[in-house]
Order: C-alpha cells, then structure tokens, then sequence
C-alpha cells in the first residue's frame, strides 16, 4: 500500500561529503552514498544530498506475539507484544530467518503506513502493554524506531527492541532513555564468523550490550549455534566468561538450536548434545539462567 511516507524522511543520522555524496552514520558500515545509491541495508538511500530513510512509518509485518517469542523469558512472563516491523537490515545473514523481510527494499514489500502516534491505540485495541521492534533489524530503521518508543513511553507502554545490536554510540544513544527490554543477538564471539556469515563485526555489538546494561536496559541475550560455524567449544567458553565477567551474568542467556535456512541449507540442524554443551559451559562459566531453544 502507498502512504504519505513513501518516498521516505530525511534521516537524523549522516553526514554531508564535499563532493555531494552523504556518509551514513547509523551504523558501523558508515556506507558512503553517491546520488541515488542504498546503504547495505536497502533502505537508506542518498538523495538531493541527503540521507533519506526509505522505511519510516512502513510497516511489512505486524503481530501480537507472546513475551517470550522475542525471546524474553524473564520479562513479563505471560504477556502478550504489539510486535511490528518495517524492511531492512544492515547484516546480510546467510542463515537469515526473516530474509523476505529483511533482504529487501521497503517497496519490495507490501506494506502499511503506521505513525508512530497510531501505536498506542493499535496496542490498546490490542491489549498489549508492550511494543517490540522485531523481526527484522529495527535499527537500520532507527528514526522510526526512536519516534515510535517516544511516543508509547509518553502513553505508559513498554518498550522492546528485538536486535543484531550492530550501531554506532550516537544513534544508540537516542533510542537508550525509551527502551525498556532488549533481546541481543550474539552471533557468534569471533569477529571473523561475523564478518564470514553477516558481514559485519564483533566489536560493536559487545559495545551495544555493554551501553544497555549501563542504561538499565533488561536484557536477554541470544546464541544461534550453528554446526561447524560458531560451535567451537573453545569460543562458547570465550564468550561465556566475557559475559560473566562484565556483567551480564544475571542476564538470561538463550542458546537456540539452527535449522537449514536461505543460503545455509546445506548445513544439518545442530545436535541436541551441542546445546547441552554450551548450556553446561555457561552455567559454569557463572551465567545464572541459560535456556535452550528451538528444541
Ligand atoms: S544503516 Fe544502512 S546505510 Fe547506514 S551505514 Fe548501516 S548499512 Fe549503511
């Protein structure tokens, strides 16, 4: 469907190049943009010297899901999330779940505009308490994502953030004083899986827990063990005790079990004895609550 916001709003995060390109200061890809050229993530494009956000308002998906479909098991168990979600991510996943939504530019799907005023009464009709920006990566879609958690704080609802967690400080930082909850997902704990399998990297995601820990965000945090990639026994011990020993240890750890998916069918789902590892392996490492998924 076609709304107002279809050709996109001026983005608030981008910088002006002396030769009319724009740098995109979202996330770390920091994508420099010739005249009508797209960000990585398909939905941020450079136009009239400006950065615009293709995917404002656009929403492709929307779903009252359960709490601890995000997943978040330790936060408001039982309860229903407005669950919504506009296209794009800035990580190309080749084990991408969500690919029809995520892979893909905002008039590629069908979509519906949602202001970001129209959610509290949608999550009243609803029922929900809760607003989770989920699905595909709501912080490529950031401006929306920041104005919508506005204005529900300001209507008393809470909010989540469903994430790769792969931004920059600035950004981050806009969106920190409304954001309630967040699953972070923790793809592996080795820069270059990430930057194998999602084109990106490690570092900034580790900063992102560490910033919404400070800010007293609740988090859960997810591993999506994938055989032969991201299950060395070693590197799930690494990544257990960088997490106990910074602070995460109170915070629920989900390992979830992968299935062929998009570009990795060739890979066989992970072993149950794969999952009874790790849990074991951050149990001991000192992680109080660890679940498995998918099984
Ligand atoms: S948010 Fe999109 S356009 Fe901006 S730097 Fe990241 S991938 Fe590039």
């Amino acid at each position: 469907m076609k709304s107002d916001h279809a050709d996109g709003i001026v983005a608030r995060y981008y910088e002006s190049c002396e030769d009319g390109s724009v740098t995109c200061t979202l996330c770390p890809h920091r994508c420099r943009l010739a005249e009508g050229r797209r960000g990585l993530c398909r939905s941020r494009e450079a136009r009239d010297g400006r950065l615009v956000s293709l995917a404002y308002g656009r929403v492709c998906a929307l779903h009252v899901d359960p709490v601890e479909k995000k997943p978040l098991y330790h936060f408001h168990p039982g309860e229903m999330c407005l669950s919504l979600s506009a296209a794009g991510c800035n990580l190309s996943c080749r084990n991408c779940q969500n690919w029809s939504i995520s892979q893909v530019r905002p008039e590629d799907v069908d979509s519906t505009f949602i202001g970001p005023d129209m959610l509290p009464s949608l999550a009243a009709r609803t029922s929900c308490r809760m607003v989770a920006y989920t699905y595909t990566e709501p912080l490529t879609w950031m401006e929306y994502t920041v104005d919508c958690a506005r204005a529900c704080r300001e209507a008393g609802l809470q909010n989540i953030l469903v994430s790769a967690g792969y931004v920059c400080e600035e950004p981050l930082e806009d969106l920190l004083p409304y954001l309630d909850a967040a699953n972070i997902d923790l793809k592996s704990f080795s820069d270059d899986i990430y930057r194998k399998i999602s084109h990106a990297s490690l570092q900034p995601v580790l900063r992102t827990l560490g910033k919404m820990r400070d800010a007293g965000v609740w988090l859960e945090i997810t591993n999506l063990l994938i055989p032969g990639v991201n299950d060395d026994p070693g590197m799930i011990r690494a990544m257990c005790r960088w997490l106990a020993d910074n602070g995460f240890a109170e915070f629920p750890l989900h390992f979830s079990r992968f299935f062929p998916q998009y570009r990795m069918q060739d890979v066989p789902p992970t072993p149950i004895a794969t999952l009874r590892m790790a849990e074991e392996t951050a149990r001991g490492c000192g992680i109080r609550y660890v679940y498995l998924g998918n099984v």
